[in-house]
């Protein structure tokens, strides 16, 4: 804490992995040495700079842009572009460690990175936001590479900003190679990558319920936000044939007890991605209830999915969510469960599922789109599907192997920790002090 003073979020993320490995570690004591854990929480390289840029009333604006190279053990540094006004060092210094154990799981070959800008998409005209865009790539074009750090999309960065972004990198470095993931079909892009951080999260918690013989069908399902990870974890949760009854943003939240349907997800895609609006101008389209500035966590669910951002649910939350009778946590965000929530769901052995291995299938997707890149070729959408399925199955795998306590209790969290951790941490030990 002395070292990195002010990075709630960073120590917050730190602890929990420190944590949950301690007591393998002491098993395994090979990764006690050579300052192992001393080097995996300080980032590689960490950038900071300044975005100036011009707004439509002719004057100018300035932001903080910033690039956290966390570890290119396995691979180049990888992970999304975040614009809003809440990042700071210490959220994307959190976000980029996370990244590191969740692009191992994957198992493909990919570091850890994160990055972003405290820019506020909201209310900004198209034309505003693609200056900002070439405005921030004209920095960071110097220190990204398709075999050194290939970013891509994550809160207020989706296809649009990404196009622009790529757009500009390829000017910049008179280049074509894969540098940005979550592009446009027409130039790069992979199919199923959209749906793909949603639909994973869906599949992974399809995998826990399987576990104790259960499933979506006829299930409740809460799930928060109503971006990208939020609008195809409602479509697959659908599909799987559950009754979803929420969706939220920051100013409050849906509550349709009817549950969503195919036309209503439409109509939300329509209010999100193409007018950049609230849930609340949703609620009034489908005639459901909004309430505002409250969370989705008081509606009894039996699946609740987390899908906004971090530390969305905290203790009470859990707290009501496990009396409401929840068997199912598994997030679509990344930490949005505090520690204290955790622990609640923990402790009442509900299943629960940290971002790191139900979110992963994004990231994954994303190394399936450097791949085609590579290779000059495009799967079809249920040749991605499949494999983005095998790897949601393949990381619940390793959640069982390692996150089986004495008790044989499973916890994902020590699951999903572990697991990580063993693979960075070998490449690290085999490649040396670095
Ligand atoms: P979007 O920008 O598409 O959507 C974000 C949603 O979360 C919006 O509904 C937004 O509401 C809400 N939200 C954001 N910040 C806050 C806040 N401070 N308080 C309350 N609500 C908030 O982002 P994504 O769907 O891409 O990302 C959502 C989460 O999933 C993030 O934690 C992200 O890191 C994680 N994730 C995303 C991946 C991806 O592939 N996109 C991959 C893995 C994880 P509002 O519009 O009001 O701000």
């Amino acid at each position: 804490a002395a070292r990195n003073p002010g990075q709630p979020e960073f120590h917050q993320a730190v602890t929990e992995v420190i944590e949950s490995l301690w007591p393998y570690i002491q098993q395994h004591p090979k990764y006690a040495e050579h300052g192992l854990l001393d080097r995996l929480v300080e980032p590689e390289r960490v950038i900071m700079f300044r975005v100036s840029w011009v707004d439509d009333h002719g004057e100018v604006q300035v932001n903080r842009g910033y690039r956290i190279q966390h570890s290119s053990a396995i691979g180049p540094y990888k992970g999304g572009i975040r614009f809003h006004p809440s990042v700071n060092l210490s959220i994307l210094k959190f976000l980029a460690f996370e990244q590191t154990f969740k692009n191992a799981l994957t198992t493909l070959p990919m570091g850890g990175g994160k990055g972003g800008s405290d820019f506020d998409p909201k209310g900004r005209s198209p034309g505003e936001v693609m200056r900002f865009c070439q405005a921030f790539v004209s920095e960071l074009f110097r220190h990204i590479g398709s075999d050194t750090d290939v970013p891509a999309g994550d809160i207020g960065v989706g296809g649009r900003e990404v196009g622009f972004m790529a757009g500009m990198m390829k000017k910049l470095s008179n280049r074509a190679d894969c540098v940005f993931t979550g592009k446009g079909l027409s130039f790069g892009g992979s199919l199923i990558r959209p749906e793909a951080t949603g639909y994973g999260t869906v599949y992974f918690a399809e995998q826990m319920l399987a576990q104790q013989g259960c499933s979506f069908a006829g299930r409740r399902v809460s799930v928060s936000g109503a971006g990208n990870v939020a609008q195809y974890a409602v479509e697959k949760a659908m599909a799987l044939g559950a009754k979803v009854i929420t969706v939220s943003d920051s100013s409050g939240t849906v509550v349709d007890n009817d549950g969503f349907t195919a036309e209503k997800l439409a109509e939300l895609m329509e209010v999100k991605n193409h007018r950049y609006g609230r849930v609340s101008d949703y609620a009034e389209r489908v005639k459901a209830d909004f309430l505002p500035g409250v969370r989705p966590w008081h509606v009894p669910v039996d699946i609740a999915l987390p899908c906004a951002t971090q530390n969305e649910l905290d203790g009470d939350d859990a707290r009501t969510l496990v009396n409401n009778g929840v068997i199912c946590v598994a997030e679509g965000a990344n930490m949005p469960s505090t520690a204290a929530a955790v622990r609640v769901f923990e402790e009442a052995g509900v299943l629960y599922a940290p971002g790191k291995a139900s979110n992963a299938g994004g990231v994954a997707t994303s190394g399936l789109e450097m791949s085609q890149n590579a290779m000059r070729l495009s799967w079809q959408r249920e040749e991605v599907d499949t494999r983005l399925h095998e790897i949601m199955c393949n990381i619940h795998e390793a959640c069982l192997k390692y996150g089986r306590g004495p008790d044989g209790k499973v916890s994902y969290v020590n699951g999903a920790n572990i697991a990580g951790f063993v693979k960075v941490a070998d490449a690290m030990l085999a490649q040396g002090v670095v």
